[in-house]
């Protein structure tokens, strides 16, 4: 039941064919990752698509099981959330993620944005504002250092709640960006009321893009919808170089994916982009 995935991590099938008992094992070590040290954080690049230089960084959560190595979060995410165990994991990855960023400010890196997966369950808890403001103040970063990255269905799964939630944290200054878009159902005059900076077209449109026109006509839908609505626009899952040449044609802002840099452990970061820059 349990099979090597694209990422070199483990994909345990959740729900369908995967075996209650393994499922209620794993719900079980998930309750101690946190305190045993076992979940890290990786980071992925954003590249400007015009000049190529990083403009932020996206964490990306990893669990290193003990025993079933490395597990891919499409795996253990709906189990967080499940349990609502992605409450105190959450919690840990907003602290986390901005206590690195605190290193690369430190290190001259002040025109980038750190950005950080929220989950439906983290949008809706009360807590979650004073957890913003209070890692942002213990790690010394300016509001808008973060983006949060919250799914287009999370934001509309309960729109109206959704859109007080995220206005407060733009009244704060936190960045948003809806991530994973095309995917879900936007009303378009909610995604008009949201206070987002960044739209991420999802990468399935990006991974086909090229085979058949239509798909290059969405993204540049998108695009130009987004563009009208004042955000900027990143496209995930760049990774050939055709792809790269033709969302920088339809004028897509930012890149993001395996071409250009893979998630990577924090220590890596720094060498990758002087390596990049140098280009
Ligand atoms: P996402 O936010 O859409 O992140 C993009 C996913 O695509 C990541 O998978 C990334 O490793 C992968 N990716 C990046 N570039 C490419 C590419 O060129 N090709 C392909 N095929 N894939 C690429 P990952 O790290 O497995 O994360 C999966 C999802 O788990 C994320 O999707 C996000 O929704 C969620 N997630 C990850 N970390 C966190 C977290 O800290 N909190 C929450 N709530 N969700 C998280
Ligand atoms: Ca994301
Ligand atoms: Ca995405
Ligand atoms: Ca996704």
């Amino acid at each position: 039941a349990k099979e090597r995935g694209r990422n070199d991590y483990y994909f345990f099938d959740s729900a369908m064919n995967a075996n209650a008992h393994q499922q209620f094992l794993l719900q079980q070590d998930l309750g101690y990752a946190l305190e045993r040290g076992e979940l890290a954080l990786h980071y992925q690049p954003k590249y400007g698509a015009q000049d190529g230089q990083v403009v932020g960084v996206e964490a990306l959560l990893r669990w290193q099981h003990p025993v079933h190595g490395a597990i891919s979060p499409a795996s253990f995410l709906p189990l967080a959330e499940k349990t609502r165990l992605i409450i105190p994991i959450g919690n840990w990855v907003i602290d986390e993620a901005c206590r690195q960023m605190r290193i690369w400010l430190a290190a001259g890196h002040d025109q980038w944005s750190l950005a950080v997966n929220l989950s439906t369950i983290q949008l809706a808890s009360p807590g979650l504002l004073g957890v913003v403001e209070e890692a942002l103040h213990r790690h010394r970063l300016e509001a808008h250092h973060l983006t949060l990255e919250i799914t287009e269905s999370t934001a509309m799964e309960n729109a109206e709640e959704s859109l007080l939630i995220l206005n407060r944290l733009a009244e704060l200054g936190v960045k948003i960006s809806i991530d994973d878009f095309g995917t879900g159902y936007s009303s378009l005059l909610y995604l008009k009321r949201f206070p987002a900076n960044e739209l991420k077209i999802d990468k399935g449109f990006v991974t086909s893009l090229g085979q058949t026109g239509e798909d290059a006509a969405i993204v540049s839908a998108i695009i130009a919808l987004g563009h009208t609505l004042g955000m900027r626009i990143v496209a995930e899952g760049v990774e050939t170089a055709q792809q790269r040449a033709l969302l920088v044609r339809l004028g897509c802002d930012t890149l993001q994916g395996y071409l250009l840099g893979r998630p990577m452990p924090a220590d890596n970061l720094l060498a990758h982009c002087t390596g990049h820059e140098a280009l």
